[in-house]
C-alpha cells in the first residue's frame, strides 16, 4: 500500500473519467460567490473503484454532480470516454443517499423507470433488473411497494435502479450513510461483489474511512472547502476482501494515515 500523496500520473490509455482544471462557484443572492471547488485535476481509469472522503461542506456531492451533469462547472472540462460531458448521461448512474423510490410503483417498475424515462425497450431490460434484483437478495420482492421494505432494501433497489441501464460509470453520494452499522457492512460486501461482477467504474463519496479503504482501488482525500484533492491512497489488497480484511495492517495503516491527514486538517466533520 502506498501513500504517494501527490496525484497518480495521468494514464493517457485507459482512463474513463477525465476532470482538468475544474473549478465551480455557487452565485447568491448576495452576489459574493461561494467558491465549492479549486481547480481540480483527476483521472479515473476504467473499472477502478474510487473513494473520496473529505470534511462535511468541502465540496464533495458538488464534484460528483458536476460528474452526473447535473452542474456544470465554471472552469475546466470532464471528459468521459474522451468526450466532453455536456449533461445527465445514460452512461453515468447515480446513487444518492435516500433512494426516492415512488411509492406507487412495485420495485420492478421502479427499477425499470430510468429505462422508461430514456424512452429505451422495457421488455428488453426486464431480465437484467431481474438477475440484479436477485444479485442484491431481493428477487421475490419485485412486486412489493418500496413501503413494504427496509431500509437497506430500498436502497438495494436504488443500487439495482441505477445499474439496470448498464452505466460504465456509477457515482455514489453516501448511499449508505442512512443505514445501522450492521446493513451497512453487509452492503459493503454487496457492493463489492456487484462492482466484481460488473465492472464498472465507482465514484463513491463516504464519511467512513474504513468503508473507503475496504471498497476502494484509491482514496481521494478532500481539503476543507474551497475542496481541492490534497491525497490519493493506494490501496493494494488483495480481492475479494472479506470484511475482516480491516484487521489487516495494511488496511490499518492507509485508514491511520487517512485519519490523520483529516484530523490535521480539522476532522471530518
Ligand atoms: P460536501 O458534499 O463535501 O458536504 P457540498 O459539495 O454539498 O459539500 O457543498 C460544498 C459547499 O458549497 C458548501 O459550503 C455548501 O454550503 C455550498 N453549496 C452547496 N450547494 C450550494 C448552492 N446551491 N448555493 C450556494 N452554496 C452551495
Amino acid at each position: 500500500m502506498s501513500n504517494t500523496d501527490v496525484l497518480s500520473e495521468p494514464t493517457t490509455t485507459d482512463s474513463l473519467i477525465t476532470i482538468e482544471q475544474v473549478t465551480l462557484a455557487y452565485p447568491t443572492a448576495t452576489g459574493t460567490p461561494v467558491q465549492a471547488l479549486l481547480p481540480i485535476d483527476l483521472e479515473i481509469a476504467d473499472g477502478t473503484f474510487v473513494s473520496l472522503v473529505g470534511p462535511s461542506g468541502c465540496g464533495k456531492s458538488t464534484l460528483l454532480k458536476i460528474l452526473a451533469g447535473l452542474l456544470r462547472q465554471s472552469e475546466g472540462e470532464v471528459r468521459l470516454g474522451g468526450r466532453d460531458l455536456s449533461g445527465p448521461s445514460p452512461d453515468v448512474g447515480v446513487v444518492f443517499q435516500q433512494p426516492v423510490l415512488l411509492p406507487w410503483l412495485t420495485i420492478l417498475d421502479n427499477v425499470l423507470l430510468p429505462i422508461r424515462v430514456q424512452k429505451r425497450n422495457v421488455a428488453q431490460h426486464r431480465d437484467r433488473a431481474m438477475d440484479l434484483l436477485r444479485m442484491v437478495g431481493l428477487d421475490g420482492f419485485e412486486k412489493r411497494y418500496p413501503s413494504e421494505l427496509s431500509g437497506g432494501m430500498q436502497q438495494r433497489a436504488g443500487i439495482v435502479r441505477a445499474l439496470v441501464p448498464n452505466p460504465r460509470i456509477l457515482l455514489m453520494d453516501e448511499p449508505f450513510g442512512a443505514l445501522d452499522a450492521l446493513t451497512r457492512e453487509q452492503m459493503n460486501d454487496d457492493l463489492q461483489r456487484i462492482w466484481s461482477e460488473e465492472r464498472k467504474t465507482v465514484f463513491f463519496i463516504t464519511h467512513s474511512i474504513p468503508e473507503a479503504v475496504y471498497l476502494s482501488d484509491r482514496v481521494l482525500v478532500m481539503s476543507e472547502r474551497p475542496g481541492r484533492i490534497v491525497a490519493d491512497f493506494s490501496v493494494d489488497i488483495e480481492r475479494p476482501r472479506r470484511l475482516d480484511a480491516t484487521g489487516d495492517p495494511r488496511f490499518q495503516q492507509t485508514a491511520t494515515q487517512i485519519r490523520g491527514l483529516l484530523n490535521a486538517r480539522g476532522g471530518i466533520d
